[in-house]
């Protein structure tokens, strides 16, 4: 084993932080103290953070889940990449220099079913980082050696950065889907941060692909990334039936809803096929939408209705092999720190192809 490093850590660092958190929040880059590893816990630096929705929600705090400051949280963020700077007095099996990543989950407590089982972000001990701990828009943050994730080599900072959430997340949902290779799979919101992944991913794994989002740029990503055909919500009239038609007439075998709307979710049944998973991966705020239908269409088009939550320690390195291979590749546009502001904006206005990733040494 290599020595490891030794890092000179300053006592403040950089922080994207929310003010006036709800719907008319705002994002500032402030100096935040770094904070000193417990026993158990590494101290990492990143190099690079990936903006996701999900941290929208919390600055807007639109979801059915307490608000960062009640958890004294300003910074959100979960899916940072960067390197492991020191280590707490237990830890054996990190050092510093090692590359290592921040995704949803914080911790597990490992020493539950759900544990044993890989559904370890389901566990009642599976705090979210960025909610109940600060997330990644901070550069120097903390994680549980025991539960941090390790990134491969040839996968670097940027590419890593949105597959610790999105790339994960969509993995996650692929894996429980139970599709196979030759099965439709449809993805409404395919040109988006998670659906983008989901599209490149479901076709390594032998599927037949089908996008569906809005405009012409979305549309050129999904063609390039490995759809089989794509339809534009702005000038198709009956998406739904669109998309019937081009799964042989039949539906898809899976629909992976990824847009958060309460339409792509009303519209996914009608999209399935006899036996069809819909696969319920995107948050709308609160009360905004339903997943399924009348009973009567499930029950006589035997659907499937199922929810995936974040990827688990395995669901994200799986996704990293897949990226390691150049099989994901991530379609990012990078922003320097003092911009995360601009950044945070502009996935806001939902006119983002792709993915916003933060380069904290810029
Ligand atoms: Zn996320
Ligand atoms: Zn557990």
């Amino acid at each position: 084993m290599a020595d490891s490093k030794t890092y000179d850590i300053p006592k403040t660092c950089k922080a994207g932080v929310v003010v006036n958190e709800g719907p008319d929040f705002k994002l500032q880059v402030e100096d935040v103290p770094v904070p000193e590893p417990g026993p158990n816990d590494v101290l990492i630096r990143l190099n690079a953070t990936g903006i996701c929705y999900s941290d929208i929600h919390y600055m807007l705090n639109d979801l059915a889940v307490p608000a960062m400051s009640v958890f004294g949280v300003r910074s959100p963020g979960h899916e940072g990449a960067g390197i492991v700077v020191k280590i707490g007095s237990n830890v054996t099996n990190w050092k510093p220099g090692d590359r290592a990543g921040i995704k949803p989950a914080y911790d597990a407590c490992l020493d539950c079913e759900l544990c044993w089982t890989g559904k370890e972000t389901y566990c009642d001990e599976s705090p979210q980082i960025g909610l109940q701990f600060p997330g990644s828009y901070q550069q120097y943050l903390l994680s549980p050696a025991r539960y941090t994730q390790r990134i491969p080599d040839g996968v670097d900072d940027f590419v890593a950065g949105p597959i610790m959430c999105s790339g994960s997340t969509i993995y996650c949902s692929l894996k429980e889907s139970g599709l196979k290779p030759g099965d439709w799979a449809v993805f409404p919101g395919a040109g988006g941060g998670v659906g983008h992944m989901g599209v490149q991913l479901a076709k390594a794994m032998g599927m037949r692909v089908v996008g569906v989002d809005g405009g012409d740029e979305k549309r050129d990503l999904c063609m390039k990334l490995g759809c089989e055909a794509f339809v534009d919500f702005t000038k198709v009239k009956n998406v739904a039936e669109e998309v019937v038609k081009i799964c042989d007439g039949k539906g898809a075998h899976g629909i992976f809803v990824t847009a958060t709307g309460g339409s792509a979710y009303a519209s996914a049944p009608l999209m399935a096929r006899i036996g069809g998973k819909i696969m319920c991966v995107g948050l709308p705020p609160e009360g905004t939408a339903v997943a399924g239908g009348d009973p009567i269409l499930l029950i006589s088009k035997n659907l499937h209705v199922i929810g995936t939550k974040v990827g688990s320690l395995y669901d994200t390195t799986k996704a990293l092999e897949f990226a390691a291979q150049g099989k994901l590749k991530p379609i990012y546009e990078v922003f320097p720190l003092a911009k995360m502001p601009e950044a945070v904006a502009k996935l806001q206005s939902g006119k983002v192809a792709g993915r916003l990733v933060v380069d904290f040494n810029s």
